[in-house]
């Protein structure tokens, strides 16, 4: 077969959230995995950015692991997959027997698929505990939380769709959808953009979304750049504001009053909570002239329909919750919730971190966030399983990454990377050699894997058939060429075989195979196991791998033929009441600020050309060209200071750790603050992150540390 007329398969990108449609064909040879762009694709329509157009380069990279490895004497040997098998059950077996299920963590990831987390969490809770999270933690999870509690679903109110059509305002704060969501950014916010719409960005750091939408014109659009760790009090003149006026001159109303009385609970509570607030000293906190966030808080309460976006600036502090909280309480005291183009909406990172929640890849929610502290929900599941769920919340990420060593013996990774993507990761790295038994399970020998005593060779996203969930709900599949590497196996197989290796055959498992939802874990292929999946996840209930067909649904799907919601809430909001939960909130100071020892600010955040941890994007060829190495941003006021000149090569560091950078010096970043990024392994921003976490969500405070600067 000629190369162009090979067959071409539609999948989904591995990379961001926002879920654009390639085309992959195979090639001649096994291996040669090509990237085609798929012209009409749902999301997407044919455009894609730079990680997409290059992530079929790691499909074939050199470092795949090609075989099981299994470590003995402290190297790494190569074993059949019976003697991996054999070693991993066993080694679950001993842990569970000699200390309790709880003395296992399970780390599913937003690298895989809807199935495979499905599975894995599945496994988890039959082996006894639920102990078992994945890297929304790490990103979204205070989010999720603040969402879930106080609207009902812990997701995107509205879609990307609605928004581009209806949307008059973006409020955009701790997210930068110009990197890290490209398409979404030029396709569908560029495009309100271009018909009218206004940006308010909120952000520590000037960046590709500041530049996308050139917002230096204060006429219409504005950057408020705030100092790190300030979003409570810069939204709180915000919400003031809007009270004030509105008590002056309720005939502009910039607060619904018809939308606060029926749809809401908890107004008091918000205007006792700003009662003493004093816009003028929180201003001069957040380090941005009061009269440019009144200028904002104006233009939001003015606009027909205004959304918010949000991500990791406001998710990734100790006071997380309390910061999409305020966000929540903004939009619902001006109504702008249950409407196209409105509502509050976090922007997911990885290309199926919605999915991997919605699933039950969490400590305390099953499939389709059912509580598993709430009995009826747990019987609910029980029934189809067949098998009893532990009733207690389980350990998160970072929880159990405390606990390498204590209460934790054993640690399952599928897809993950802790090592890097934790913060404190120094510590990480010395906690997990504490640990007993460690399997991971992924397609490079990541550096997790090198502590591994386990390591089983799975297929890539390239490679593999299933579903994922974008940042808008929109659950899609993604379908694979056929294996790179003979020897590998696919996630989901793996999972099938351990967990039927385990406990099929026992009285509430089946050696069967699960074509219909039963307690055990034999599937013959991804959609057998979706099916089982929709009869746990009410969201997902309506949706079969035919009804997804190649445009995908939204959730919540409830019953076969539901075309999904594009936007949430129009009649009520899907909390106990019915009501949307208002709730003042007060300023939390990070864990650290600055001191005579460590006087900078130090943040963090991602670029377009990197993904996480990189284990990915620096094996690409395209992308380590573009950014071969780590950076750190310093204001020209500090450099001075400092005696650091643009290109320099200097020590960063924090409490915890120091790396080496190289400087650049830029007006990107405020005075007074540091900004890098946790992509690259010898200088991840992870060595010098603060593990201090959020007490509801338990999500690390990763964009705030006291730092210093030194010229090497
Ligand atoms: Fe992939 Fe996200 Fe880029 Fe789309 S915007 S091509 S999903 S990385």
């Amino acid at each position: 077969m000629s190369s162009d007329q090979r067959d071409t398969i539609e999948t989904i990108c591995p990379y961001c959230g926002v879920g654009c449609g390639i085309k992959i064909s195979q090639g001649d040879e096994r291996g040669d995995v090509r990237f085609r762009p798929w012209g009409n694709a749902p999301v997407n329509e044919g455009r894609i950015c730079i990680k997409g157009g290059a992530a079929t380069e790691v499909v074939d990279h050199e470092d795949r692991l090609t075989d099981p490895l299994i470590r003995d004497d402290g190297e790494f040997r190569e074993a059949t997959w019976e003697e991996a098998y054999e070693y991993v059950v066993s080694e679950l077996e001993r842990i569970r027997d000699q200390y309790g299920p709880d003395a296992m963590g399970f780390f599913g990831s937003s690298k895989t698929m809807n199935e495979e987390n499905y599975l894995l969490q599945k496994l988890a809770r039959r082996y006894g505990t639920n102990n078992v999270d994945n890297c929304t933690r790490m990103c979204h999870a205070s989010t999720v939380w603040a969402l879930r509690t106080s609207l009902g679903a812990g997701a995107m109110t509205n879609s990307m769709a609605d928004l581009r059509e209806e949307c008059d305002l973006f409020w955009i704060q701790g997210a930068n959808p110009g990197e890290q969501h490209p398409i979404a950014n030029s396709q569908y916010f560029r495009q309100a953009v271009l018909d009218g719409a206004t940006v308010i960005q909120v952000d520590p750091h000037a960046n590709k979304t500041t530049r996308s939408f050139e917002i230096d014109d204060t006429d219409r659009h504005q950057h408020l750049q705030l100092n790190p760790g300030t979003d409570i009090p810069l939204l709180n003149i915000v919400l003031k504001t809007i009270l004030e006026h509105h008590e002056d001159r309720p005939e502009d109303g910039w607060i619904d009053e018809t939308f606060v009385e029926e749809r809401t609970d908890g107004f008091d509570d918000l205007q006792e909570t700003l009662e003493g607030f004093d816009n003028e000293a929180a201003a001069e906190e957040c380090g941005v002239p009061l009269e440019e966030i009144e200028l904002a808080a104006e233009k939001y309460a003015e606009a027909d329909n205004a959304a918010i976006f949000t991500g990791m600036g406001m998710s990734q502090h100790r006071c997380g919750v309390d910061n999409v909280q305020n966000e929540i309480n903004l939009a619902l005291i001006t109504g702008n919730l249950g409407r196209p183009g409105t509502g509050v909406n976090p922007l997911r990172g990885q290309n199926n971190v919605q999915g991997t929640c919605d699933v039950g890849a969490m400590p305390n929610v099953l499939p389709g966030y059912q509580l598993v502290d709430d009995d009826e929900a747990r019987e609910r599941v029980e029934d189809v399983w067949g098998f009893e769920i532990p009733d207690e919340p389980g350990l998160t990420n970072v929880e159990i990454s405390h606990e390498f060593g204590n209460s934790v013996h054993g640690l399952y990774v599928v897809g993950e990377n802790p090592v890097m993507s934790e913060p404190d990761a120094n510590q990480v790295a010395e906690r997990i050699k504490d640990l007993e038994f460690l399997v991971v399970q992924d397609i490079f020998l990541t550096e997790t894997a090198a502590y591994a005593d386990v390591v089983l060779p799975a297929t890539s996203w390239a490679e593999r058939d299933g579903t994922v969930t974008n940042t808008d709900r929109r659950v899609q599949r993604m379908r694979g060429v056929e294996k790179v590497h003979e020897n590998t196996k696919h996630d989901l197989e793996i999972l099938s075989e351990i967990g039927s290796r385990l406990f099929d055959g026992d009285e509430s498992g089946s050696t069967e195979s699960q074509a219909v939802p039963g307690g055990g874990f034999a599937f013959d292929d991804p959609e057998s196991v979706f099916e089982e999946l929709r009869e746990v996840c009410p969201i997902y209930h309506g949706m079969s791998y035919d009804a997804l067909g190649t445009e995908g649904l939204h959730w919540p799907c409830y019953v076969p033929g539901d075309e999904g919601d594009p936007y949430l809430y129009a009649e009520e909001f899907e909390t106990e009441s019915g009501l949307g939960r208002i709730e003042g909130v007060s300023h939390t100071l990070p864990a650290e600020t600055p001191d005579d020892e460590y006087p900078l600010i130090l943040t963090t955040a991602r670029v377009e050309e990197h993904y996480n941890t990189g284990t990915m994007s620096r094996r690409s060829p395209t992308l380590e060209r573009q950014v071969p190495e780590n950076v750190v941003d310093i204001h020209p006021a500090d450099a001075e200071r400092y005696g650091v000149e643009d290109g320099d090569e200097v020590t960063l560091s924090s409490r915890r750790g120091e790396i080496e950078v190289v400087a650049q010096v830029t007006e990107d970043t405020k005075e007074g603050v540091v900004w890098t990024t946790p992509h690259f392994a010898a200088a991840s921003a992870n060595r010098l992150t603060n593990d201090v976490l959020d007490d509801k969500a338990k999500i690390p405070e990763y964009k705030a540390a006291a730092a210093e600067i030194e010229v090497d």
